[in-house]
């Protein structure tokens, strides 16, 4: 099926950039969008409440989601990848997460570490290490956060010191998304000993391979949901990394890690898509088999007036990502648009949650029903890849200099 799907991929992003506007899928993403639902909704949602009780990472669906092109989805075919653009790759994300979003963050998470490389790396570097993830179902991490510097990136203060033709690599790194597992870490280390060095000349990005010696990787954190997603402390002592490992130039880390978010909040936002749209069908369904008052709750207004909201922010959220992911295809600068999408699909999923919750009344706080899971899963949305008031931050600064420039917050 990939390589049918896959080969009209070119085609499709030329359509992209000529129709911008429109809002009806190509024959394409018809078909990519029906065969992820399809595996979401056998392969995915069955194992859902199983992964998140056990915790356990989901290696089975993994390869399953590997052969079908599911994962690594945007690696290009030059490099043995399925070769989805990014508005494909964002339409795959939306419907495994409609399934479980901690499967979905377990199987796609390493899309945060794929991106700087895609957009940064060398030729060498591309073939080495998006060809690895491409021949096989294995992870990579993206190694930013420290213990004490998560939004305030500036803060990070794991140093590489270059040592003849290696640097040697010391620091801790928190909340590394796959970080039991991976084969690969880009990593963002100082390289500017002088603490007054601007955030743009301080920092260099490398790809480390995980089994250099010096790497010790913690024990997975226990996470109030997308409890199957691996989140770990990794610490790097004397770890030395050949200098053709420096992804982009030196000291220009900083841009190279921010970079690669106009590529994956779209992503995220995905994520966050799904999972409202989830919360909105099984509201849906169960406001129309409960009773209360001699009759279904889905004729009671408020109940009608929830899932109505639902569907508006949902619908909305949706057209933003979708727009995000397009332009970044179409070769625009999207930062701006990202963080509009991540930060409301992020803040609709969360909203949509706990309406679920509340439509089901005391079965949504319950175990044994599946929209607890929902809200619990919902809330990292606001906080990874960039919190929600980082979000904001982004946005507020980006009107306001366009405005400076034009008179108008028009973009
Ligand atoms: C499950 C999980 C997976 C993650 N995966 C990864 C990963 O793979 N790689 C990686 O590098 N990191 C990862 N992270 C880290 C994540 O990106 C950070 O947690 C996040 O960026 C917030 O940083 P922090 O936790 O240090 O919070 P802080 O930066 O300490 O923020 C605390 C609060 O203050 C607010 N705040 C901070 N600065 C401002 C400001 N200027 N104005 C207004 N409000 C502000 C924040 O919004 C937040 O509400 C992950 C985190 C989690 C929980």
């Amino acid at each position: 099926m990939l390589s049918r799907l896959s080969s009209s991929v070119g085609r499709n992003r030329v359509s992209v950039q000529k129709r911008l506007i429109s809002f009806e899928f190509t024959d394409t993403q018809k078909e990519i969008r029906a065969a992820a639902l399809q595996f979401s909704k056998n392969v995915v949602l069955p194992n859902a409440a199983k992964h998140d009780k056990s915790g356990e990472f989901p290696w089975e669906i993994a390869r399953q989601a590997h052969k079908l092109g599911f994962m690594h989805s945007i690696i290009p075919e030059k490099y043995g990848g399925p070769g989805m653009n990014a508005l494909n790759t964002c339409i795959i994300v939306e419907m495994l997460a409609y399934g479980c979003t901690g499967i979905q963050a377990a199987i796609v998470g390493p899309s945060l570490a794929i991106s700087p490389v895609l957009l940064s790396g060398s030729e060498e570097q591309k073939k080495k290490y998006l060809g690895m993830l491409a021949a096989e179902p294995i992870i990579a991490s993206y190694a930013v956060t420290e213990p004490g510097a998560g939004s305030d990136v500036n803060g990070v203060k794991t140093k590489a010191v270059k040592k003849g033709d290696e640097y040697v690599i010391n620091g801790s790194k928190a909340w590394i998304t796959g970080g039991g597992h991976a084969k690969w870490f880009f990593v963002l280390a100082r390289t500017d000993d002088d603490p007054k060095a601007p955030a743009g000349k301080a920092f260099t990005a490398f790809i480390v391979d995980g089994d250099t010696p010096g790497i010790t990787r913690g024990k997975k954190e226990e996470n109030m949901g997308q409890k199957c997603s691996d989140t770990r402390t990794i610490t790097f002592e004397d770890v030395r990394v050949p200098k053709e490992n420096i992804l982009g130039a030196p000291g220009a880390g900083f841009k190279v890690a921010m970079g690669a978010f106009d590529l994956t909040r779209p992503q995220v936002a995905a994520g966050a898509v799904g999972l409202a749209w989830r919360c909105l069908d099984e509201s849906c369904k169960y406001a129309l088999e409960r009773n209360a008052f001699g009759t279904p709750i889905a004729n009671h207004q408020a109940i009608q007036f929830m899932l109505a909201d639902m569907a508006i922010n949902l619908e909305l959220s949706r057209l933003y990502t979708y727009r995000a992911a397009a332009e970044s295809d179409a070769g625009g600068v999207s930062s701006y648009n990202a963080s509009i999408a991540k930060c409301f699909a992020a803040d609709t999923a969360n909203i949509a949650a706990a309406n679920a919750c509340q439509i089901f009344g005391g079965a949504g706080f319950n175990c044994d029903y599946p929209v607890e899971k929902l809200m619990r899963d919902a809330k990292i949305y606001q906080i990874y890849e960039g919190t929600s008031q980082i979000q904001r931050i982004i946005i507020a600064r980006t009107l306001l200099s366009h405005f400076r420039h034009s008179g108008t917050s028009k973009m």
